[in-house]
């Protein structure tokens, strides 16, 4: 197996979402490659520092608000927008949580480069804040 396809499937190696054999493969071709077991360290880390920033950080309390606040308002219409917001309360969490998680990571930086730098253009991103009434993502980030 070449350093290559042990880079690509490293993540699902990690995960352990290959199947045995290839588990095996990657398994033989870290033992043999320092180069690539050193890279696999480092992912790892990443990954590990990504699940725990899931877990601990501001962002449960900020899930959960966000959460409440589309709960109360899918009450308060449920049937002006039912199918509208089951499609878009999990993308919308999806990118809430990025953005939180992101924002997270860059506290400091322009909140511009927040935007930029999470792959969402501020296009993209401005309308499922309207559609949340959610307050900006900078007076989240202030607390
Ligand atoms: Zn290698």
């Amino acid at each position: 197996m070449k350093c290559k396809s042990v880079h690509n499937k490293l993540i699902f190696f990690l995960e352990k979402e290959l199947p045995v054999s290839e588990m095996e493969q990657v398994q033989k071709h870290l033992d043999e490659c320092s180069e690539c077991a050193r890279f696999t360290a480092e992912m790892k880390n990443t990954l590990q520092i990504l699940d725990n920033d899931k877990v601990n950080d501001e962002n449960p309390f900020f899930y959960t608000r966000v959460k409440e606040r589309i709960a109360k308002q899918a009450e308060e219409q449920p049937a002006v927008r039912p199918v509208l917001v089951r499609i878009l309360q999990p993308v919308a969490f999806s990118i809430l949580l990025l953005l939180g998680v992101y924002g997270g990571f860059k506290l400091g930086q322009a909140p511009k480069a927040n935007i930029a730098g999470s792959g969402f253009t501020e296009q993209e991103v401005i309308p499922y804040w309207n559609e949340l009434e959610a307050e900006p993502i900078e007076a989240f980030l202030m607390k």
